[in-house]
């Protein structure tokens, strides 16, 4: 039994097997949609159909320009700040006794190749691991909560630091939700397509310059705990998402100071999922 990899290809659901790229809906004769979120909707009966494909030689190589969020419109999208030690440590926090959540709106979201226009001189950069919801529910169960995980994607966290902490209190969702200050990708992979599904190593380079890399064993509230902490609170839906943290290395807290600027290449990887590769640019007002 292989893992499961879903893409968005031009906002159509596909299957990336070996590089390559299955229409969802094509190959099962509409049975199965087109749309991502149909198909989380309707995740153990998906997979259990795409675990039986494979390629048939005529299907073409996948184009990373063309990958939109392979989860393009959840109802809800989660943050949890400070989820790493060592990150809290380099910002000179404590460590939250329970998890630090916030919002991201989801019109932030974008593809693994999306431009990220910079709101200001001050945004910054923070590699997650992003667990997308297969089965929703509320008052998950820790024990119970990887039944309730369609798989895991990467993410970036891009956060405007001026606007976060503009004012005090900090106000995190707006700072975090700018256009394409989500961007996620290439493809959602279930749990079976790690070794282990709490130790996965992310890392991300500044046009190739490394400037964070950690393993999500370090995790200070892992996904399970996550996954049942947010349900007690919020009920979760499929195709919700959590960005569940970065490690250190982010450029508000280095010294000196380091922010993201036009031209700057961001590469983010999570191993077992794959590679985001974002170029940032100046913003222009979008009317
Ligand atoms: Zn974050």
């Amino acid at each position: 039994m292989t893992a499961v990899r879903m893409t968005n290809l031009a906002g159509r659901a596909a299957l990336d097997l070996e590089g390559r790229a299955i229409d969802v809906a094509d190959r099962s004769n509409g049975r199965f949609s087109s749309d991502p979120m149909l198909l989380l909707a309707d995740w153990e009966r998906f997979c259990e159909w795409a675990r039986a494909q494979s390629l048939r030689g005529d299907e073409t190589v996948i184009d990373p320009d063309a990958i939109g969020p392979c989860v393009p419109a959840p109802r809800s999208v989660f943050g949890i700040g400070l989820n790493y030690k060592d990150h809290a440590a380099e910002a000179n926090l404590d460590i939250p006794k329970s998890p630090m959540v916030f919002t991201k709106f989801p019109s932030c979201l974008a593809g693994p190749h999306a431009d990220i226009p910079l709101t200001s001189d001050r945004v910054d950069w923070e590699v997650e691991l992003v667990v997308v919801i297969g089965r929703g529910g509320s008052d998950i169960p820790e024990e119970r909560a990887f039944d309730h995980v369609a798989g895991y994607t990467a993410g970036q966290d891009i956060s405007d630091r001026r606007q976060q902490f503009a004012d005090k209190p900090p106000q995190f969702s707006l700072g975090k939700s700018a256009r394409a200050f989500g961007p996620i990708g290439p493809a959602i992979v279930t749990l079976d397509g790690f070794s282990d599904p709490s130790d996965i190593a992310l890392n991300c380079s500044i046009d190739g310059e490394m400037v964070q890399q950690s393993r999500t064993s370090e995790l200070i509230f892992p996904v399970p705990q996550l996954v049942s902490f947010i349900s007690r609170w919020c009920e979760l839906a499929s195709g919700d998402l959590i960005f569940t943290g970065t490690p250190a290395g982010v450029g508000s807290v280095r010294d000196p100071r380091r922010y993201l600027a036009p031209g700057n290449l961001l590469e983010t990887e999570v191993e077992g999922i794959g590679r985001l590769r974002n170029r940032c640019i100046s913003r222009t007002p979008q009317h």
